[in-house]
């Protein structure tokens, strides 16, 4: 099978000479749930914005669902990214002049999805994570853990290939920290796919696949199947 993402061999340098990334290569499957996890400086930032489609790589290819990002011209790109991936942001980025039901509702604005099935499906985001009671709230009127179930709503709604979540517990209290680590489980359980961002190595400890990045370059895999680290650099 296909899988919803293949890194081959990415650099990316920043003008002024910084190589953020530097011979990346990483493939995810349909069904995973992983951590990237590296301290500041790493290239998370940048794996992220190059697997979001959101910047392109100086070298090699990044590929969602078999298709190379770079040979994309600029519409196609945004359709993809706006159907293929779910962005989930420490900070939650919800509008706070819309209510709950709305903020997810945006994350159909380009499926070609007509308004009143958008309300619709967007009600069932929300009940999927357990927020059908708070449908009509904005979000200065829940919690943070409540907000971040919210954006996590609006990165599903449209059921992506994959959800970036990026350091998705970074401004929550440990409790709700640990409900939105437990629902991103739940739903990867129900079949999401998902690739969390972190520098808290706990966290990382406590997802299934483990992608370890220092300076640049992916350091360790745990892969999925086995479970075997596979250390990369000591072979290099
Ligand atoms: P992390 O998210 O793990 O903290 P980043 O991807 O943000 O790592 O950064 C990796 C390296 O690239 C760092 O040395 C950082 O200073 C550099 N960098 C990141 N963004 C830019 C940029 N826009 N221009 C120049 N250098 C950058």
């Amino acid at each position: 099978m296909t899988p919803v993402l293949a890194l081959r061999s990415v650099s990316k340098r920043y003008p002024g000479g910084v190589t953020a990334l530097d011979d990346v290569s990483l493939q995810v499957r349909s069904g995973e749930l992983l951590a990237i996890v590296g301290p500041s400086g790493s290239g998370k930032s940048t794996l992220l914005h190059l697997v979001g489609t959101l910047d392109l790589p100086s070298s090699g290819t990044v590929e969602i669902d078999g298709q190379d990002v770079s040979a994309l011209p600029d519409r196609r790109l945004s359709a993809l990214r706006g159907s293929r991936i779910g962005f989930v942001f420490q900070q939650f980025h919800l509008s706070d002049a819309l209510s709950a039901t709305e903020n997810v509702a945006t994350g159909l604005l380009y499926a070609g999805v007509r308004r009143k099935d958008r309300r619709e499906l967007a009600v069932g985001a929300l009940k999927r994570v357990g927020l059908g009671h708070r449908a009509d709230h904005r979000p200065q009127q829940l919690s943070g853990g409540e907000r971040q179930r919210v954006a996590i709503a609006r990165a599903v709604v449209n059921t992506p290939s994959l959800v970036l979540a990026d350091e998705p517990t970074g401004a929550l209290d440990t409790a709700n920290g640990r409900a939105v680590l437990d629902l991103l489980r739940e739903l990867n359980s129900q079949g999401t796919t998902i690739a969390l961002i972190t520098h808290d190595r706990d966290i990382a400890a406590s997802l299934p696949r483990r992608v370890e990045l220092r300076d640049g370059r992916i350091v360790s895999d745990t892969g999925t199947a086995s479970g075997r680290t596979v250390v990369t650099r000591s072979v290099r």
